[in-house]
């Protein structure tokens, strides 16, 4: 049944866990009960916000218009060879829930992205990535309902147009579809990808020499819990920018002036500095500013130490943008979606 609520607060729904208000709210449970608001006034007359977990959001603000949460569930085996499989997952599964499930079937492709918080309907919005690995490189296809024509679309892989912590839904389609489902192709055998430091200490200090997909996970899962804060205990929505990549010949003079700097490789032929490091050197890190601050442990992540408003978390990571472009003449994006 569908009810749509009225002045409702966001507090329990987003990861930030500000108080903020949404003008209406509706839970969707199914395609029928989406197709049943569209054919509301409200859904009409009033700008619309889709929400999964609100892991990936900062409300600054009141929300003026329809929070939609879609807890659109149901996963399904579509198709199976000798290597690979087939799933499709509908957009209100949790993302982690969907992640163990796999590993506990043994399908191969996600295990890297274990435990990151959200609905699987967010996750080819920013293209979800984590050591070493994207949601781009097992997406099939994304379908996707389109909110004036209510036509169901189906994406392939590249016309979803991935990128680094980027889709086509955010950018060139932003606020167009309602992402209703993703096509997963997962591998029986599975290729691993334990590149990052941290997944290879964690193997060997359990002297792991061939992993599985589940003890890749177990130790994703134990660096995650052990680094960043739990957003149940302390507010935040993850890296709150983007790592930035620069040109190899802006390497070289960054590199001569900034020499302990870390680097990595990136696409285009660019080189990838963290975030984290350059908000760091600014002094950022474990820094409370009012109800605010970069965290202790992971400067990238900016905290709600409990009664912050959206405009604090904003101000401070102007604040942060503006002193790494002082400092090391570099811009940083944030990676978070943000309701000014
Ligand atoms: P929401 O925050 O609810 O929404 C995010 C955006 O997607 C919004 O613009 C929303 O309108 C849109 N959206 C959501 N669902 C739909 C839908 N069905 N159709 C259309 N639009 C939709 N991200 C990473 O990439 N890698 C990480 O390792 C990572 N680690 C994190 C760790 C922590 C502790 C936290 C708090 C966040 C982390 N994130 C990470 C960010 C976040 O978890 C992901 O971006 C996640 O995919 C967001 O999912 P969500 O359901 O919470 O999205
Ligand atoms: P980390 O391991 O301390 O590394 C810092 C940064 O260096 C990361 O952002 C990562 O880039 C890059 N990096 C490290 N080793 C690398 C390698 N071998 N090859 C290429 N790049 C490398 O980072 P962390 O903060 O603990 O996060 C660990 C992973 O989880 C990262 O992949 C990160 O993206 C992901 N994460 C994402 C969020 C989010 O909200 N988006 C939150 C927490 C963690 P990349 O970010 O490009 O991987």
């Amino acid at each position: 049944m569908l009810q749509i609520a009225e002045h409702i607060s966001l507090k329990p729904y987003h990861t930030f866990h500000i108080e903020v208000y949404a003008k209406y709210f509706v839970e969707v449970k199914s395609v029928a009960d989406l197709l049943k608001l569209m054919d509301t006034t409200i859904y009409k007359e009033y700008p619309n916000l889709i929400m999964g977990g609100g892991s990936n959001l900062l409300f600054c603000k009141d929300y003026e218009g329809l929070i939609i949460k879609n807890t659109i569930k149901g996963i399904e085996l579509l198709n199976e060879d000798d290597t690979y499989v087939y799933i499709k997952a509908n957009a209100g599964e949790v993302w982690h829930e969907l992640v163990q499930y796999c590993i506990e079937k043994g399908y191969g492709g996600i295990e890297n992205l274990s435990l990151i918080p959200g609905c699987v309907g967010a996750a080819p919005m920013q293209n979800i990535g984590a050591y070493g690995i994207e949601i781009k490189e097992v997406i099939q296809e994304v379908h996707a309902l389109h909110k004036d024509s209510k036509q169901i679309e189906i994406f392939s892989n590249e016309a979803c147009q991935f990128a680094y912590r980027e889709s086509v839904f955010k950018r060139a389609l932003k606020n167009q579809y309602i992402i209703l489902s993703v096509v997963l192709k997962l591998t029986k055998k599975p290729l691993l990808n334990t590149s990052y430091g941290a997944i290879q200490a964690a193997l060997a200090a359990k002297n792991i020499e061939h992993p599985s997909i589940k003890e890749v996970s177990e130790a994703v899962i134990a660096i995650r819990s052990s680094k960043l804060p739990n957003p149940a205990v302390l507010g935040n929505a993850g890296s709150f920018f983007k790592n930035p990549e620069i040109t190899k010949e802006a390497f070289e003079v960054f590199s001569k002036q900034f020499p302990t700097a870390p680097f990595y490789p990136s696409i285009n032929e660019q080189v990838k500095i963290p975030a984290g490091w350059l908000i760091e050197q600014c002094g950022w890190k474990g820094k409370v500013i009012g109800n605010t601050g970069a965290h202790k442990e992971q400067a990238l992540v900016l905290v709600n130490y409990g009664n912050a408003q959206g405009n604090e978390i904003y101000n401070l990571a102007l604040a942060i943008q503006q002193s790494v472009k002082e400092k090391f003449n570099i811009e940083i994006e944030p990676e978070v979606n943000i309701y000014i």
